[in-house]
């Protein structure tokens, strides 16, 4: 892999139609050389049309692909110099793994040292250099998987482009590959786009997300801007897990009340660069905090423990209120019994606003959090 070839990536209004139905609106989005960009967003949004028009398996029904600045729309995929990398390998039976993996280079008129030289090393880089000898058959599904990524990342194309590569890989196998795909990415730079549902793989792959929904790009950004300030309520919740608090409330000038828990907030309209909308100041709106961000103490509004669930050194704590559900993480060694009443706040750095109408991130920001109760 290189990281040195020009080799943005383009989709410049690019859209597609299957007959009635739209399976990517105009999308514009563009992926910096050496950027590793992850689609995100749920089965059926348009993620694998949006890779499949740039790697030239799909036409656009409008819009241009562009490869390095130069306008590829009506090439075909064996003329972009682009990789395609799909869930579902399938590895030749008679070769063994490491001609397997040198095969792309052998193809391509490398001399056959040189091409198992390079098998071999990112065999190593990929923890299975063991296998080398072995034929597809022996393998379990999860190495024949990790065989057929090193064929792929073994060639030099202008980008790669992934779709759920490491979808059939079980947890801590997918993992571990997952990491060694982004050192690899360190070390090689070359220009990546890839596919994923999984938010949590998204977030520790990826320089820049893109998060998707019914053919629709909804945010474009770094992983940290897009789970701190998620430009709408479907990205609020979709991005981390559990998702954000979503809490109805109403605006009066600079107060607000929440629907059914004794909290309110100061707000202001501010300049934040990341809000979306403005909104305007008396009326309904919608309280986004994540469950880090609820803070459990003695003097907050009332809630009612619904049930603790156990995650190594922390526990999810699931509490009721007059309106609905929250839910709030807590250090392993804090307990409470089902049933018990405690008391709830927010940390007012984590409250983000929503508009009620279209779901989209307002220019609120919060001056400060007041409990009016105590248990
Ligand atoms: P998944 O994660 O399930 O692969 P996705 O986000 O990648 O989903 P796409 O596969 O791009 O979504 O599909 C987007 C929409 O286009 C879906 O409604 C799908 O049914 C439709 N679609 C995709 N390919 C075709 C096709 N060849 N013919 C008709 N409709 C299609």
């Amino acid at each position: 892999m290189s990281g040195a070839k020009e080799s943005r990536l383009k989709l410049a209004g690019a859209a597609k139609k299957y007959g009635p139905t739209i399976a990517v609106y105009p999308l514009d989005l563009e992926v910096k050389t050496g950027e590793f960009v992850v689609l995100l967003g749920p089965s059926g949004c348009g993620k694998t049309t949006s890779l499949r028009m740039i790697a030239g398996l799909e036409k656009p029904t409008q819009g241009d692909i562009l490869i390095a600045g130069k306008n590829v729309t009506n090439l075909k995929p064996g003329e972009r110099d682009v990789a395609f990398v799909f869930q579902l390998f399938s590895l030749y039976p008679h070769m063994t793994v490491l001609e397997n993996v040198a095969f792309p280079m052998r193809a391509q008129g490398l001399p056959v040292f040189e091409s198992k030289r390079r098998a071999r090393d990112m065999l190593r880089r990929l923890g299975i250099e063991h296998l080398a000898l072995f034929h597809p058959a022996r393998l379990s599904g999860g190495d024949q998987q990790r065989v057929g990524l090193a064929r792929a990342l073994v060639r030099e194309p202008k980008a790669f482009l992934m779709d759920e590569p490491l979808g059939t890989l079980d947890g801590g196998i997918r993992e571990e590959t997952r990491e060694i795909l982004r050192s690899i990415h360190n070390q090689a730079g070359a220009t990546t786009l890839f596919v994923t549902h999984d938010q949590a793989e998204a977030m520790s792959l990826a320089d820049r997300i893109a998060v998707m929904r019914d053919g629709r790009l909804l945010q474009y950004d770094h992983p940290r801007t897009v789970y701190e300030y998620p430009a709408d309520l479907f990205v609020a919740d979709f991005v981390g897990s559990p998702g954000m608090n979503i809490l109805k409330g109403r605006r009066n000038g600079q107060n607000v009340t929440l629907n059914g828990l004794d909290i309110s907030a100061r707000v202001t309209d501010s300049e934040d660069i990341f809000a979306i909308e403005e909104a305007a100041a008396e009326g309904a709106c919608f309280l986004g905090v994540r469950p880090q961000n609820v803070i459990i103490s003695e003097t907050g509004a009332r809630c009612i423990v619904e049930h603790t669930e156990v995650f190594g050194s922390y526990n999810l704590l699931s509490l009721r209120y007059q309106q609905g559900f929250l839910k709030a993480w807590l250090p392993a060694g804090v307990r409470f019994r089902e049933g018990e009443t405690v008391g709830v706040n927010f940390l007012s750095s984590g409250c983000r606003w929503f508009s009620t109408e279209s779901g989209k991130a307002l220019a609120w920001r919060t001056l400060e959090v007041t409990c009016h109760a105590t248990v």
